[in-house]
């Protein structure tokens, strides 16, 4: 995947907003490197200054060796000093960046569509959001700090080489323009390598994500040892995709480091020649040795940061498919309308996932304010469909879904999904108390709100049995609850809402039929003054509500009262004679 302009140009906007540190942090390394090039230098004055006094017997207290030396101390102190002033402040923007980094990207991901999260799944986005920020995070750190820390040790390196002997620091120079060539070779293999490892490294966490979250069905079908036939491969795949990116870089880094060897030799012939035929002294071949020798880390390092460089880029352009999704749905730029009603008029509403054949077909539909709609139809039918366009969590054409006449589109967001309580199918709780999980729509909630919702689900008995009562902690996903109970506690969330509209998606599937009959008695009376949409498998006991619609392949095929759909002999008519006489049947056996 090549890299694109917008990834760099998002890498650097990252990187600029931490300008300070690292403008602080590069000035320390400047002096750092200063103080180690003056190290060289002092040691170069000592050699003379011994050369000088050879034979001479001059006096050793005129001599200047000591005072030297004494420098060299000095230099050696402030080295240790500002190298640590400039990690603390690089490797500081390096954590900023990640910390700015990872709260965009969830920012962002909070905003996106179910479609989204349809297509990358949670391991992989797990992934994204640990291990590609991480590898960000180096690239900000150590990655910024050896980029510039080479620059200037070449710098503070080159100056007083050239000054020593100019065509010397030619030669030593030189295998620098073959670094520069092979890295540039090599960076692109080392992208695409880092990007393939990240990918795989994505799949594993996406696979252990599901095993564990999916532990349960794994060890009833006694497939642990399949699934871990299946993490094995994964991971032996990311395994031979790191170690080829870990190839790529090791091969650099001999190189760089030969190169640099290739250096010090040729310096010791030609400057070892000098030396002997008297054409430079002894003093400034050990000053070029030394200033040679301060080149070779930071040019074997070049290796450790071109990779840095490579995978931080390859995870900017994974975070970036995440940052590039735009959200389907956006806040209007709208007044904030009065208090919702509640009623809700569909108008040939057809919807599609993504690219699939549409599953919902010229839809039409009106609740007044207040009214109760029973919805049903056979599994696949597009109930689900239909009722989860209501919180506008998927975009919605203009015109066909209008709550109290007013567009779904132009509803703030906040006050629509405050005000449009959703109780879906598949019950998800946080790990939380009892208490939190209920009252997780409300910014605050007082005690007897949550105690009040908790009733309207039938929870109180259950809660009164808890070890803490509301205070119990649920497990994470409500594991130490029951199915029913998981369900009725979801009831409880929407009922803390005091909502306009309410919808129920199929959620008493765990309950038990007793249960069931009281809990629809009560959603009945609880729902009597707002808006209420029941979609259900079981139809008994809702035959008091307002109207009921028949959904069969996306379309709605009968609607009416319960008494017009009996007549009418349909669909409606057949289920529910069914499920009276299974009724009838059980209570008969049970007599
Ligand atoms: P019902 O609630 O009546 O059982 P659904 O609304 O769940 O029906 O499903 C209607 C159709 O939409 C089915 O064919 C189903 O396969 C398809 N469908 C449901 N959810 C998705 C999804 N997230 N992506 C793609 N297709 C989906």
């Amino acid at each position: 995947m090549a890299e694109s302009d917008t990834t760099r140009q998002r890498l650097f906007r990252y990187l600029r907003t931490e300008r300070r540190n690292y403008v602080i942090g590069v000035v320390a390394l400047l002096v750092t490197n200063v103080c180690t090039a003056g190290i060289p230098y002092l040691t170069k004055l000592i050699f003379d200054a011994l050369e000088a006094a050879e034979g001479t017997g001059a006096d050793a207290s005129s001599n200047p060796v000591g005072l030297l030396a004494l420098g060299i101390v000095g230099l050696a102190a402030g080295l240790a000093v500002f190298r640590t002033l400039s990690r603390v402040f690089i490797f500081n923007g390096g954590r900023r960046v990640e910390y700015a980094l990872r709260n965009d990207v969830y920012r962002h991901m909070q905003t996106l569509s179910p479609a989204f999260f349809g297509r990358l799944s949670v391991g992989d986005l797990v992934s994204r959001t640990t291990n590609d920020i991480t590898a960000m995070r180096l690239l900000g750190g150590p990655g910024v700090l050896n980029l510039a820390n080479t620059a200037l040790v070449y710098a503070a390196a080159v100056v007083p080489m050239l000054l020593l002997n100019a065509s010397l620091t030619g030669w030593a120079v030189a295998p620098l323009v073959l670094i520069f060539a092979t890295a540039r070779g090599v960076g692109p293999q080392i992208y695409r390598r880092s990007f393939e490892a990240q990918t795989h490294l994505s799949r594993v966490s996406a696979l252990a994500n599901e095993s564990i979250t999916g532990i349960g069905v794994v060890q009833a079908y006694g497939r642990e040892h399949h699934r871990q036939g299946v993490f094995a491969r994964a991971s032996e795949d990311y395994r031979k995709a790191y170690l080829q990116f870990v190839l790529f870089r090791s091969v650099l880094l001999p190189i760089l480091a030969g190169m640099g060897g290739l250096g010090t030799l040729t310096i010791l012939y030609f400057g070892g020649s000098a030396v002997i035929e008297g054409t430079m002294s002894l003093g400034d071949l050990v000053a070029f040795l030394g200033y040679l020798a301060m080149l070779m880390w930071p040019t074997v390092a070049l290796g450790w940061m071109i990779s840095l460089w490579q995978r931080g880029r390859a995870a900017m352009d994974r975070l970036g498919e995440i940052l590039d999704t735009e959200p389907e749905v956006t806040e209007p730029e709208v007044d904030e309308p009065p208090p919702m009603r509640g009623a809700l008029r569909i108008e040939d509403l057809s919807f599609a996932y993504a690219d699939d054949e549409p599953v919902l077909h010229g839809i039409n539909l009106e609740l007044e304010a207040g009214q109760q709609l029973l919805l049903v139809g056979p599994s696949g039918a597009g109930k689900s469909t239909l009722v989860s366009l209501l919180p506008h969590l998927s975009a919605v054409p203009r015109g066909q879904i209008l709550v109290d006449e007013r567009d779904l589109n132009d509803w703030p967001l906040t006050t629509l999904r405050r005000r449009v309580a959703f109780v879906p199918q598949e019950p998800f709780l946080f790990s939380m108390t009892v208490a939190e999980n209920v009252a997780f729509g409300l910014e605050e909630a007082a005690p007897e709100a949550v105690q009040r919702a908790a009733g309207l689900a039938s929870l109180t008995g259950d809660i009164a049995r808890f070890p803490r009562g509301f205070e119990t902690p649920v497990g994470e996903r409500g594991v130490t609850l029951s199915g029913g109970q998981r369900q009725r506690m979801t009831i409880a969330r929407a009922a803390a809402l005091e909502p306009a509209i309410w919808v129920f998606d199929d959620c008493l599937s765990s309950v038990d039929a007793a249960t069931e009959q009281t809990i629809i008695r009560n959603l009945r009376g609880m729902t009597a003054n707002a808006t209420a949409i029941f979609v259900t498998h079981r139809l008994l006991g809702f035959e008091g509500v307002d109207r009921i619609a028949v959904m069969e392949g996306g379309r709605i095929t009968e609607t009416g009262t319960h008494k017009e759909l009996l007549a009418a002999n349909g669909w409606y008519a057949r289920l529910y004679r069914r499920q009276k006489l299974d009724r009838e049947l059980a209570e008969e056996g049970a007599a």
